[in-house]
């Protein structure tokens, strides 16, 4: 089948050319400010207390976490995704020494750090920068919506306004820069959605990270479906939609992710997107009878 979007896979062939690339995910053991009582200590809605990061591993050390992937990978190559929580939310210091431990192992060639917008403090750039001159390094920002509404539904905790500003901090630094966002927020209509896609074609990131809406156990989101209070989207929905936006989303901004999933341990529903293969090759199919590419329908901000 026609891969009819720019799928993190091909860039990762364009990027390392002759070798075959696995992202690994960490838990690199820093916390969230939004769930620490800095900001807020009641987290975003729907962020397990692993805080998206690896289970598994979870008590593991940096070094632990690398080895026991990459010796069950013998021969590949490596991004060590920092991804537990917010990996910018401590002192220079302690990011430098947690960040550098990726040079002890020459077969990783890149590093991905998740983190929130508002948690990059200025004396943090420069070792941003740092790093980014010895391998390929990606920043990617949890944003979810452009739309403040969701942004407080979802208990965030910060605007769309600070995100612009540290996308362009991390943007001079000539950094790229992948975003997440969240489809089927409550609330959000099909053209909200479409919105924030064509605010994504006007500021351009490197790449996006299209995340469904799950309901993970233990969380404030799991509260508010058992009540009743929300409505996930039906597979078709989330299909129809997804095409749609990628439909809209400019060509040249890579896709990293179709939709979300988690481990089955913390996981309630949707139930069928526990499927993620079966959902991903629905995409793929539904892009497929439409005749549909990446960017065909694409439209930026300003002109909406
Ligand atoms: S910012 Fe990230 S780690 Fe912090 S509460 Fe929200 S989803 Fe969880």
């Amino acid at each position: 089948m026609q891969i009819r979007y720019n799928s993190f896979n091909s860039f990762l062939k364009r990027k390392f050319p002759g070798y075959k690339v696995r992202k690994i995910p960490i838990n690199a053991g820093f916390s969230c400010p939004n769930k620490n009582g800095d900001i807020s200590d009641e987290g975003c809605i729907f962020c397990d207390r692993y805080g998206s990061g690896p289970i598994k591993t979870f008590t593991q050390s940096i070094r632990q976490q690398i080895e026991m992937f990459t010796s069950a990978n013998k021969g590949k190559k490596f991004i060590a995704y920092y991804q537990a929580h917010s990996n910018t939310y401590a002192s220079p210091e302690e990011l430098e020494e947690k960040y550098n431990i990726i040079f002890e192992y020459n077969n990783i060639v890149g590093l991905f750090i998740g983190t929130r917008p508002d948690s990059i403090e200025v004396d943090v750039y420069p070792v941003l920068e740092k790093i980014s001159r010895k391998t390929y390094l990606s920043v990617e920002l949890g944003l979810q919506s452009i739309h403040e509404k969701s942004l407080d539904l979802l208990n965030r905790n910060h605007s769309y306004e600070v995100f612009l500003e540290t996308f362009e901090k991390l943007r001079s630094s000539g950094i790229d820069v992948i975003v997440h966002l969240i489809i089927g927020i409550p609330g959000e209509t099909k053209k909200d959605m479409q919105k924030t896609i064509q605010e994504m074609n006007r500021i351009k990131p490197a790449g996006v990270k299209f995340h469904l809406l799950h309901v993970l156990k233990d969380t404030k989101l799991f509260d508010m479906y058992k009540n009743g209070e929300i409505k996930l989207m039906e597979k078709k929905e989330y299909i129809k939609a997804i095409v749609d936006l990628i439909g809209e989303l400019d060509k040249d901004i890579v896709v990293h992710r179709l939709t979300g999933d988690r481990d089955i341990e913390i996981f309630h529903a949707p139930e069928w997107a526990l499927d993620s293969k079966r959902v991903i090759s629905a995409i793929q199919k539904k892009m497929d009878d439409l005749n549909l590419n990446q960017g065909q329908k694409s439209r930026i901000a300003s002109n909406s």
